[in-house]
């Protein structure tokens, strides 16, 4: 049965819901607060990552966040400040960073991923923009306890059905073949692929276009109207827009337009950066993570990013950290000692919110307090890899049909 749906968020979670809902015939509309061509969806490091299945709250984060947050160039760092949400926040985080949680995370990820994989490869042949490619995604590192710990985590997705391929030094090298790399060795995950996440957001909101969806753009959701358990309408600063369902697509937002649901959803910021270079005549051509900087680099086209930090903050936080971003570009230059990578001047540093949930698992369901609200957010490192997935779920459940993957673990009202 064809319904209107009001979609809040117009990132790639809302987007790619905005997408599969009006492929499968309903009316849709997509509210942002910005002009659909910037925030975190666009400057992300464009990684589709099955090999992600170790979700972020995992036995180990807690010591090595606390080793982390003594450097002031270090990828991880947590903002310390006296506030109801980051104690709970911290405190569901240290409950969920253990092996139980890990285990019973890991297919659930991974079959999502899978999902989302295949539908960007079904994309991919409606747009050679996109510059969608599989080749893997090569984790590098330098010394032996890195090796230790990446071989281990290999070894985990391995079990788990997905390929992967140990590297030596010289293995690393011949396989990438774009520059010189200064590494002991490498695991390469071959499950998984990359896009360019600017041409790919550009692709959907145009095929949402042309399928009829209505966006409003530069309008701010400023209240919902719940009675009876159902959301009735949503205003804004110049209207007032009612659906049939309603989907909450906010990114690091999402938790003040949950809250005025009756929704607790415990979600924080996860600010990272990254820079692009246009162009440049020498480049790495197979992404890889850094491990010891934890600094991702893409190819995208002719173009190269870096991406990387997580600093655990709130959205008010819009400071580019002038020494973490030099931690990146240190990382970079060591990994890749014939490239000179340069400083990024100003206009050229971007950051974005990664929506972190504690226990590193999205939030994708619909709430058992609001008959007509789904939830979908929380991607915190993996929202462009799981967005399609996600999106295409979210049509599944409004057309009251089983989701194409478990979702239990994903429920926004699990307890933690
Ligand atoms: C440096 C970096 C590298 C990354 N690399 C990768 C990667 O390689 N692979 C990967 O899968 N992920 C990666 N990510 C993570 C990924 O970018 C995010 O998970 C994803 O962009 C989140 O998408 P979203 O749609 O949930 O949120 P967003 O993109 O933040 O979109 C949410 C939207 O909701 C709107 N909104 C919120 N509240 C309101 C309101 N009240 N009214 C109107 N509009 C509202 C906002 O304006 C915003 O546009 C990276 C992130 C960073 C920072």
């Amino acid at each position: 049965m064809e319904k209107k749906v009001v979609i809040v968020g117009g990132g790639i979670i809302g987007l790619s819901c905005a997408y599969y809902l009006s492929q499968d015939g309903h009316q849709v509309t997509l509210i942002d607060r910005g002009k659909i061509d910037s925030g975190c969806s666009f400057g992300n490091a464009g990684m589709i990552v099955p090999s992600h299945v170790i979700p972020l709250a995992a036995p180990g984060m807690i010591s090595q966040g606390m080793r982390w947050m003594l450097n002031s160039k270090s990828p991880f760092y947590v903002k310390p400040r006296l506030n109801k949400e980051l104690i709970s926040w911290g405190k569901n985080f240290y409950r969920s960073a253990n092996e139980q949680h890990v285990n019973r995370s890991m297919p659930a990820l991974r079959d999502l991923s899978l999902l989302s994989k295949q539908l960007y490869q079904d994309l991919a042949k409606h747009s050679a923009e996109i510059a969608y490619e599989e080749k893997g995604l090569l984790m590098l590192f330098q010394s032996d306890k890195v090796g230790e710990e990446e071989t281990h985590a290999g070894e985990i997705v391995k079990s788990l059905g997905l390929e992967v391929d140990f590297l030596s030094k010289e293995e690393v090298q011949q396989l990438e073949s774009g520059s010189k790399v200064n590494a002991i060795g490498g695991v390469h995950f071959k499950s998984d692929a990359h896009l360019y996440p600017h041409k790919l957001m550009q692709f959907l909101l145009e095929s949402c276009r042309k399928n009829g969806v209505e966006f409003k753009e530069e309008t701010e959701v400023e209240s919902i109207k719940v009675e009876n358990g159902k959301i009735q309408s949503i205003s804004t600063s110049s209207e007032t827009i009612v659906g049939d369902e309603y989907v909450i697509a906010g990114g690091s937002w999402s938790s003040d337009l949950a809250k005025q649901l009756g929704i607790k959803l415990s979600l924080l910021a996860g600010k990272g950066y990254s820079f692009t270079l246009m162009n440049p005549s020498e480049r790495p051509i197979i992404p890889s993570i850094l491990c010891e900087g934890k600094v991702a680099v893409t190819p995208m086209g002719k173009d190269l990013r870096f991406g990387g930090t997580m600093e655990i903050t709130h959205v008010r936080d819009t400071k580019i950290n002038q020494k973490r971003l030099q931690g990146i570009v240190e990382t970079a230059n060591s990994f890749y000692p014939e490239m000179d990578i340069q400083f990024p001047k100003k206009e050229n540093q971007w950051y974005g919110f990664r929506p972190c949930s504690p226990d590193g698992l999205p939030y994708i369901g619909r709430s058992i307090k609001i008959s007509n609200a789904i939830i979908a957010t929380g991607h915190a490192m993996m929202g462009l890899s799981l967005g399609p997935a996600t999106g295409s779920i979210v049509s599944s459940i409004i057309a009251e049909k089983e989701a194409q993957v478990n979702i239990e673990r994903f429920h926004p009202d699990r307890r933690f």
